[in-house]
């Protein structure tokens, strides 16, 4: 484990969210021994199969598409669900969190990148959804904030752009509808090669894979 880039992000306050999808067990083993306890996956499966292989103290980030008839598989464990993207996914959490008593953290994802992605709000459904959930009554799921992810671009003025539009819908949306909720305050942008860009801008937290284990095996990558 790279201790300057945890030294970087301790001092600039921001939680580390270590993305070890496609990383054998063992290796996320060595980062949990040395004190890590934040790790995010983007597949339900892989999710599943390391929450009941590994220590149970370990945090899950959900940080990829999720659907909704998988919700259920992960819902007794995860740590906050990164990439809630519809009204009907956060009635499906509802749901499933209020089968085993807990409240599920979770995040909107916000399509933010200006080449075409297939995942994430855009502003009109963001605001939609938070209209539908101010009238609903979603005492099992927390919306702790946002979450978005850049364009893959060497051009720094874009990715600058897009986590700075992240930054305003974040300060909007706290004001018009959590002005008193202490738990909306995250904002979850930034990866191994944004993450700086996204500290800039008020990330709260990154999700880092490749900078912290290495490459991903290209076949598997995603
Ligand atoms: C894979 C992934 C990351 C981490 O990407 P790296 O470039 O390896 O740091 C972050 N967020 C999401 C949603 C991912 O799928």
């Amino acid at each position: 484990m790279n201790s300057d880039l945890l030294n970087e992000l301790k001092e600039a306050g921001v939680k580390l969210v270590a993305v070890s999808k496609t990383i054998p067990e063992e290796i996320i083993l060595d980062l949990y021994h040395l004190g890590h306890l934040d790790f995010g996956e983007n597949k339900v499966q892989e999710l599943v199969r390391k929450y009941e292989n590994l220590p149970k103290d370990i945090k899950w980030h959900m940080i990829g598409h999720l659907q909704k008839n998988k919700v259920k598989y992960i819902a007794a464990f995860v740590q906050m669900i990164h990439s809630v993207d519809s009204f009907e996914l956060l009635e499906v959490i509802q749901k499933e969190a209020q089968k085993y008593g807990r409240i599920i953290d979770i995040l909107l994802e916000v399509r933010i990148a200006r080449e075409m992605t297939k995942y994430g709000l855009d502003k009109t459904g963001l605001y939609l959804l938070l209209d539908k959930y101010t009238k609903g009554d979603f005492n099992h799921v927390r919306i702790c904030g946002l979450m978005g992810m850049a364009s893959f671009t060497a051009d720094e003025t874009i990715i600058h752009q897009e986590f700075g539009l992240l930054s305003e819908f974040f300060i909007d949306i706290k004001s018009a509808y959590f002005p008193f909720a202490y738990y909306f305050n995250e904002i979850s942008m930034g990866m191994s090669s944004d993450y700086q860009i996204a500290i800039q801008h008020g990330a709260t937290m990154v999700r880092i894979g490749s900078l912290i284990f290495g490459a991903r095996n290209q076949a598997l990558k995603n």
